[in-house]
């Protein structure tokens, strides 16, 4: 089986919440907290459920986002 996981670089992250809508899992949410210079940034609340398809980072327009498949 195959899994996925992801990485934000979340002191980039702008807080845009496209990541959030475009995955099919709603793995992705906005953080309540803010980075560095100052964005409520993306976060995997469940990643968990994540399975690998890219659609977030595919979409991040500041291509924050790494995709990893992970094998179980
Ligand atoms: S890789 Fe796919 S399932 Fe995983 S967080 Fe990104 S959009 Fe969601
Ligand atoms: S699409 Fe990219 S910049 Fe926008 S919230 Fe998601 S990770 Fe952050």
């Amino acid at each position: 089986m195959i899994k996925g996981a992801i990485v934000i670089d979340t002191e980039r992250c702008k807080g845009c919440a496209v990541c959030t809508e475009a995955c099919p899992k709603q793995v992705i949410s906005i953080s309540k907290k803010v980075n560095g210079k100052g964005y409520n940034y993306a976060e995997a609340v469940k990643e968990e459920d994540c399975i690998g398809c890219a659609s977030c980072a595919v979409v991040c327009p500041d291509g924050v986002i790494s995709v990893y498949k992970v094998k179980l």
